[in-house]
């Protein structure tokens, strides 16, 4: 039997699902899946000089520089509870990130760890699949249960399945404007990550329409668990 990969960077477009088929497969593999907001958000929390400059860079909407984006995402890899390895859900979001955590990972620091990344899942979905995912979606006010125009709507119409509110939310920047404009950030920003891991040999790329038990099942044969 293979031993399944457990240092994964998952990529996807927006509504690509990869958020989704992140907490799936660490749970499976019992490890964790960080994304950078997470992070982020849990640092500013703290007290530090450096904590606070980060909480300042969040509320003004501003990016942190990669080489501290890195540094903090590294920090929460090499915890020893996380020995196991990891799935990051969207990061490296740059080019620059994605060549500074390869060059530490391998670097003498940490090579003993054997952390360096050993698989890369890239989810394609077409655009206006996207558009339509994000568009459509809302949620339960109250147990936050999600829901979909198209694809899930409450067994009685605008009652909710789980709790029986009647009261839904809509995430402000779920318009058709916010969609589009983060897509096109992707392909700017985020794709040239693509063909780099791919001259590596670690690209995956996974077809991410449809269900999710299917899209889930074509992953587990990759990752091989
Ligand atoms: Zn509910």
């Amino acid at each position: 039997m293979q031993t399944p990969k457990r240092h994964i960077v998952l990529m996807g477009a927006p509504g690509s699902g990869k958020g989704t088929q992140g907490a799936i497969l660490a749970e499976k593999l019992g490890i964790k899946s960080f994304s950078m907001g997470d992070i982020l958000r849990g640092v500013a929390k703290g007290e530090s000089k450096e904590a606070q400059s980060i909480k300042k860079l969040i509320d003004k909407g501003r990016m942190v520089p990669n080489k501290l984006a890195v540094r903090l995402m590294e920090n929460e890899l090499l915890k020893p509870e996380n020995a196991d390895g990891y799935i990051l859900d969207g990061f490296p979001r740059e080019l620059p990130q994605a060549k500074v955590l390869d060059k530490d990972l391998a670097s003498r620091k940490y090579k003993k760890y054997n952390m360096g990344v050993d698989l890369v899942l890239l989810l394609q979905v077409p655009d206006d699949y996207v558009i339509d995912r994000i568009i459509g979606r809302y949620q339960c006010a109250k147990c936050k249960e999600l829901y979909h125009e198209k694809f899930k709507q409450p067994q009685k119409f605008g009652i909710c399945d789980v709790c029986g509110c009647k009261e839904f939310t809509r995430r402000a920047d779920d318009t058709y404007e916010t969609v589009v404009s983060r897509l096109r950030t992707f392909r700017s920003v985020t794709a040239p990550v693509i063909p780099y891991y791919e001259q590596k040999g670690l690209l995956v790329c996974v077809d991410g329409t449809g269900p999710i038990d299917v899209v889930s099942e074509k992953i587990r044969k990759i990752v091989g668990y």
